[in-house]
């Protein structure tokens, strides 16, 4: 079986030399162990954090080991009560085809009525970023103004959607190409997007602004933007900064912070896995907005361990409409 090691920690953009495929002899599945067929892997933007070894808020990728992730798979061989073959189950042991993991690392899905896959994305981490974001992080309320960037990527695309569900007044959104911004406000619902391609974002916002609520995914001059851009008392959750992920150097910051003080702003970061809290409801209510057709949640999908490289370095220079996945 074969697995993807990080073999060099990337200056700036990543590139395919700083991994290889190896191929390994797995143990059979010890006491309370299980042995799961990859059939989904995912890429997300943190991961580009975790192959530099500074310390964040979880640990580095070891170097010459196999890289880990958000993955499904089926269980082939359980060594446990709790799950049996056939099984569909969701764990962390991505960038693999095949994974020997104890069974409590392993989470068993419903994929009945569900895609797999949906479980990496909209009814998974993604969609969970989106949900807390709006509803603890930034508190949005109904009437705000919400403005998302990264709008159309996995997590963007849902905020931006989840918004309008939560009562938004307006949704606006930029991404990175016209298509992209035509999707948004086409299929999606959003009443706005611009491309940020086209010229300066604060400018390109004002047209569409002012805002109440900045779901940032992109940091740097979007942030900066959405800071002028902000009504008094505005909020903004910060859930990313990918315009600065290969960044060799620290970006600018935004040169508007006293803005803070004389709006009387909120900016507050987070991390979706210190809102285990909140997943029972998010469920709930984006597997109901999923059932009824209310949430459309794209998938860009590549084919086969091979593509899994390049699938991430796409994710990171804007290939993926919605969520980047890799079908095994
Ligand atoms: P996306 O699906 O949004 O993929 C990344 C996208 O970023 C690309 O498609 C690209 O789209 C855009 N992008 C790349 N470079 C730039 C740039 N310089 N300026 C603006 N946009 C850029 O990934 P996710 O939805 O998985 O993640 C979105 C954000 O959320 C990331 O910042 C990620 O780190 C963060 N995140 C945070 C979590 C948390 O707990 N705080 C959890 C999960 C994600 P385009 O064509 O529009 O440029």
């Amino acid at each position: 079986t074969r697995q993807i090691q990080l073999t060099a920690r990337p200056h700036g953009e990543p590139a395919p030399t700083d991994f290889r495929t190896v191929e390994t002899e797995l143990p059979a599945p010890g006491a309370g162990e299980v042995l799961v067929r990859n059939t989904f892997l995912s890429v997300d933007p943190y991961m580009r954090g975790r192959m530099n070894d500074t310390k964040s808020y979880v640990p580095p990728y070891a170097l010459d080991a196999p890289m880990e992730g958000g993955a499904v798979g089926e269980v082939v061989e359980s060594n446990d009560d709790s799950l049996s073959p056939g099984d569909t189950v969701l764990h962390m042991a991505g960038w693999r085809e095949h994974a020997v993991l104890p069974a409590s690392a392993a989470r068993r899905i419903d994929t009945s009525a569900i895609p797999a896959s949906a479980y990496l994305g909209v009814l998974g981490m993604p969609g969970l970023t989106a949900y807390v974001g709006l509803t603890r992080v930034a508190e949005m309320k109904e009437g705000d103004v919400v403005f998302v960037s990264g709008a159309a990527g996995a997590v963007g695309s849902l905020a931006g959607q989840m918004a309008r569900h939560l009562g938004a007044s307006k949704v606006i959104g930029s991404a990175g190409t016209p298509e992209k911004v035509r999707w948004l406000t086409e299929e999606l619902g959003f009443d706005a997007a611009f491309d940020y391609h086209d010229g300066p974002v604060g400018k390109q916002l004002r047209e569409h602004g002012p805002i109440d609520v900045y779901f940032d995914n992109v940091g740097g001059e979007h942030l900066e933007a959405a800071i002028s851009n902000l009504n008094d008392f505005g909020r903004v959750a910060a859930c990313g900064a990918i315009a600065s992920y290969n960044a060799t150097e620290a970006p600018a910051g935004p040169r508007n912070m006293m803005m803070l003080v004389q709006k009387r702003l909120m900016l507050r970061g987070f991390i979706v896995s210190d809102h285990a809290e909140a997943a029972g409801e998010f469920y709930r209510r984006a597997g109901q907005w999923v059932a009824d057709g209310e949430l459309v949640a794209r998938e860009t999908v590549s084919d086969g361990l091979d593509s899994t490289v390049d699938a991430f370095l796409g994710l990171l220079s804007g290939r993926n409409t919605g969520k980047m996945i890799v079908r095994l």
